[in-house]
């Protein structure tokens, strides 16, 4: 038999059968067959700590999740028109940990396609179909997702090629916004009443708004104190439906909070969540009211062949287990504060920290090269990532700038990989790019 094709072989069927949309982490990236908590071996024979691994919440190769989702592939795996315990367990488990009234759930199999189906829901729940959605926001890749998605890191056309019925308001970045600080909010709020009276000035309705209820794409920068409070309810006052995208965010990972949206002290009408609770099953999953969810009944029933399977059930209890004896919200808190601290001790000796934001462990590193104009070290912070490679460290960047590190590693970090990473990091800073 021929060998199995590996390195540069390998890395060249990829790129001649994946199709090219589909980026690569790096450029010459390592070959990764097997990881272990928040470790990964590559075939070179080093281990990399997976510092932006948001969906591995429990880690890498997960025992207890392995056996049960074994288990269960050889009992039943069927769609959810049967009736087994999973959904109904699993559905009652996620009403559960949202807050009162958002009882009823929707099982599918990414965050794309729950921010996909909530925006389906605000339509059909309001009877209009203008959605405003933040500058810098990334959603997801179906067609309506991706049409609140602004980010230009994402889409270089993003600004020029929305449809008419997106509204995009200015990002509530407190950081490099227009309005800076905590309690920059009004000047935020100001820019969602006017996007509100250019809508009602065109004698049309408002379907609802969408956001990350900490702005996870740009950076992890908490939204300004009170923001979705006021925008929440002019967009009720309009008959609006207000959705937080959790599916970065939420979930433990913020440590101090389980929802995003507890940080802004909020409940949104619906709540979007995937990436973790699957731990890199395809699952996603929509949390809204009774009256909300039977809206959709006007245009017909929703099925998803795979949401909600009796595997896919599994699979979000067996994590939601794991959270719960292993304690990863409590240990995102812990070790992100300690991860928070020397990062900001990194900040008091090299001024191309311009800020650390985010909590628990989805903390954002903003690289400036001027802190008093903000000008983005975009340069310098890819340089800065393929050097922590080198080290043994993978991390990505983030925001419109691609300036920011997003540190979002699996919720098990433990200690010493945080000070692995922040001692690499400032290894890094010493040496220069
Ligand atoms: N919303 C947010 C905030 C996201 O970060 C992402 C994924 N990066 C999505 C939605 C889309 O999720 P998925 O890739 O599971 O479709």
């Amino acid at each position: 038999d021929a060998p199995e094709p590996a390195g540069e072989a390998l890395l060249e069927i990829r790129q001649a059968h994946f199709a090219r949309p589909q980026k690569n982490y790096y450029q010459r990236p390592p070959q990764i067959e097997r990881g272990y908590r928040e470790q990964m071996y590559g075939m070179d024979g080093r281990s990399y700590l997976d510092m932006v691994n948001n969906v591995a919440i429990l880690g890498h190769g997960h025992e207890k999740l392995a056996a049960a989702v074994g288990r269960q592939w050889s009992l039943l795996n069927t769609n959810s028109r049967f009736h087994y315990a999973g959904v109904a367990e699993f559905s009652r488990r996620l009403a559960d940990l949202a807050p009162d009234g958002l009882d009823t759930v929707f099982l599918v199999n990414s965050g794309s396609e729950a921010n996909d189906l909530a925006l389906r829901l605000a339509w059909a729940h309001s009877g209009a179909r203008n959605i405003i959605s933040l500058l810098e926001a990334y959603h997801g890749w179906t067609v309506a997702s991706d049409a609140v998605s602004t980010s230009i890191a994402d889409n270089p056309q993003a600004l020029t090629t929305r449809p008419a019925w997106v509204h995009a308001v200015t990002a509530p970045n407190t950081y490099r916004g227009p309005h800076r600080g905590p309690d920059s909010a009004a000047g935020y709020i100001a820019d969602v009443e006017a996007a509100l009276a250019r809508i009602e000035a065109s004698g049309e309705r408002l379907g609802g708004f969408i956001a990350e209820s900490v702005y996870g794409n740009a950076g992890g920068i908490p939204l300004p104190r009170g923001y979705l409070q006021e925008v929440y309810r002019l967009v009720r006052e309009r008959g609006g439906v207000t959705i937080a995208d959790e599916v970065q965010v939420g979930y433990g990972r913020l440590g101090h909070y389980f929802w995003g949206f507890e940080e802004q002290g909020v409940v949104p009408d619906i709540i979007t969540i995937a990436k973790g609770m699957g731990n890199g099953h395809p699952l996603g999953a929509v949390i809204t009211s009774r009256a909300i969810a039977d809206s959709l009944e006007k245009e017909g029933y929703f099925f998803s062949s795979a949401g909600g399977s009796p595997v896919s059930c599994t699979v979000g209890m067996a994590v939601l287990d794991a959270m719960r004896d292993e304690k990863l919200q409590e240990n995102a808190r812990i070790v992100g504060d300690h991860l928070r601290r020397r990062l900001e001790a990194l900040g008091e000796r090299f001024p191309i920290v311009g800020a650390v934001h985010g909590m628990g462990l989805y903390l954002g590193l903003e690289f400036v090269r001027d802190r008093d104009t903000l000008e983005p070290a975009t340069q310098e912070t890819a340089a800065i990532c393929n050097r922590l490679l080198d080290l043994g460290v993978i991390m990505q960047p983030t925001g419109d700038h691609l300036n920011v590190l997003k540190i979002k590693p699996p919720l098990c970090l433990s200690p010493q990989s945080a000070d692995f990473f922040a001692d690499m990091l400032e290894r890094v800073l010493e040496e220069g790019w």
